[in-house]
């Protein structure tokens, strides 16, 4: 049997929850809990299952400083909504709410779900493969699929799960693109936990990203409040490859911050209404 040992953020184990302290054979993760996370997902989802205030209260009180509510696009019935874009500015305080879509691909060459619209409130901007598309069509469709996509729709910010089972990607070109655009591959922490993609096929996504040297962002894409900040199923894979922590955009709140401020010049060509502040919530 494996054990994994905890570390409190000063580095130093925690103890066992059985109460046995002695040393083990010792896998350890060097951090628990995200400060930023740039996926989740609320009631707005087909398949969130928490409100945006009690992902936001939660959030709170586990002590992040930011997150992002990414709900899916049209193609999953994502009930994207103006208000939630326009009218609901940090709503809690003491926690940051970033805003954001998880886009399908769609099938026709380079379309994507994205609301333009909605493209000058929103922090970040996520792609992945989803079930609105069948699976079975093989690696080169798809990535063939991915990469036209990123072409012609360079606001994207974060390429999600690429290493999810059952729409699989070639990393190679596909972490190349995401270098070549200035964003980010995102290791999901929902779906090394919960069997969506496997641990070998994430493996080779990060040795692809360390060998490209293309930065990522850790996400939980949580669907529920327990789920929140939860990074640890990828963090034990990351220390496991020695992956360098300066190509984790989310490592500390400031770089995280940097990147979205930095991506957010890449969506002004394409949003049609140029905004640099949100407009206050009319009476
Ligand atoms: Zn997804
Ligand atoms: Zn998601």
């Amino acid at each position: 049997m494996c054990f994994i040992q905890l570390r409190d953020k000063g580095g130093g184990f925690l103890p066992f929850p059985n109460g046995n302290n002695s040393r083990r054979k010792e896998r350890h993760t060097p951090q628990t809990m995200l400060q930023v996370d740039l996926h989740s997902h609320t009631l707005f989802s087909c398949c969130g299952i928490h409100t945006a205030l009690e992902m936001l209260h939660h959030a709170k009180a586990l002590g992040l400083n930011s997150l992002a509510i990414t709900d899916h696009g049209l193609a999953l019935q994502g009930r994207l909504n103006g208000n939630f874009f326009k009218r609901f500015i940090n709503p809690v305080p003491g926690i940051r709410l970033l805003k954001g879509v998880e886009c399908n691909l769609l099938d026709a060459p380079g379309r994507i779900d994205c609301p333009l619209e909605f493209l000058p409130y929103m922090d970040v901007v996520l792609l992945g493969l989803h079930n609105n598309i069948k699976k079975g069509l093989g690696k080169k469709r798809y990535t063939d699929m991915m990469l036209e996509a990123l072409d012609s729709n360079p606001y994207v910010d974060i390429i999600a799960h690429p290493d999810v089972a059952g729409w699989e990607v070639a990393f190679e070109p596909v972490v190349r693109a995401a270098v070549e655009h200035g964003m980010a591959i995102e290791l999901n922490n929902s779906k090394s936990a919960l069997g969506g993609a496997s641990p070998e096929e994430t493996r080779k996504l990060i040795l692809t990203c360390k060998r490209l040297q293309c930065p990522v962002v850790i996400s939980s894409d949580a669907h529920a409040v327990n789920e929140i900040g939860q990074d640890r199923a990828i963090r034990v894979l990351l220390e496991e490859l020695e992956f360098p922590e300066d190509l984790v955009i989310n490592r500390d709140v400031s770089t995280a911050m940097a990147f979205i401020e930095q991506r957010r010049e890449r969506k002004r060509p394409h949003r049609g209404d140029i905004l640099t502040n949100p407009p206050a919530a009319a009476s």
